[in-house]
């Protein structure tokens, strides 16, 4: 079985990942788990920047196939923020129920399709033989911002992110559910054909 680390340390991200890691045979370990601590410094400017130099930054430190996910929600009523700034939004410490409030607000005056967004997820793959995937990116999930706060599934901002299709916010749903239209789950279907090809 193959060690690959995730360069993460959001346990939200690898319960979500690992639940959709069948059919690898692969051992998908937390940063905590492999040792490492260390503070990734995402000075990218893209989703796919960051992927990459949070990937590369924990192959080079542990020396094993490191993956990692950069993702984050796109308003387009505030001109795509907090897009790659999501987890740093109002500062790294601030709760969800603050910055979900706040974007709620700032979107007071928005209605229907005004209130449009998106979550995006970049995922990135190193080898330690130094070999390199362009990293893949998940198809985006077109969502609506919620007026209120609804579900308590999931993570992050998903209790204000609506999804039209199930008329419902991704709090809302069923881990399986929601793994099986995300940003996360999308990219991990393209991470895996890269990985089923070299393992
Ligand atoms: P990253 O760790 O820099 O990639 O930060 C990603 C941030 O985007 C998370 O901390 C969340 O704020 C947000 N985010 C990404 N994916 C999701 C999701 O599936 N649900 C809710 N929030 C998400």
């Amino acid at each position: 079985m193959k060690k690959i680390i995730f360069a993460t340390t959001n346990e939200n991200k690898v319960r979500e990942v690992r639940m959709m890691m069948d059919g690898l045979d692969v051992e998908l370990c937390t940063m905590k788990e492999a040792g490492v601590d260390v503070d990734i410094v995402e000075d990218g400017t893209t989703f796919e920047e960051n992927a990459i130099i949070k990937a590369k930054t924990i192959m080079e430190i542990t020396g094993e196939i490191a993956i990692a996910d950069d993702s984050g929600l796109e308003v387009d009523y505030l001109d795509g923020a907090p897009g790659i700034y999501s987890a740093r939004f109002l500062g790294e410490d601030t709760s969800y129920d603050i910055k979900n409030n706040y974007i709620i607000e700032k979107l007071k005056d928005a209605k229907g399709k005004e209130r449009s967004a998106r979550f995006v997820c970049a995922m990135a793959v190193a080898f330690p033989n130094g070999e390199n995937f362009r990293p893949v990116k998940g198809r985006k999930l077109k969502v609506l911002i919620t007026y209120e706060q609804k579900g308590t599934n999931g993570f992050g901002y998903d209790p204000i992110v609506y999804v039209p299709e199930f008329e419902m916010t991704t709090g809302e749903m069923t881990p399986e559910l929601k793994n099986s239209i995300s940003h996360r789950g999308k990219a991990l279907e393209q991470m895996k054909e890269i990985l089923k090809g070299k393992l």
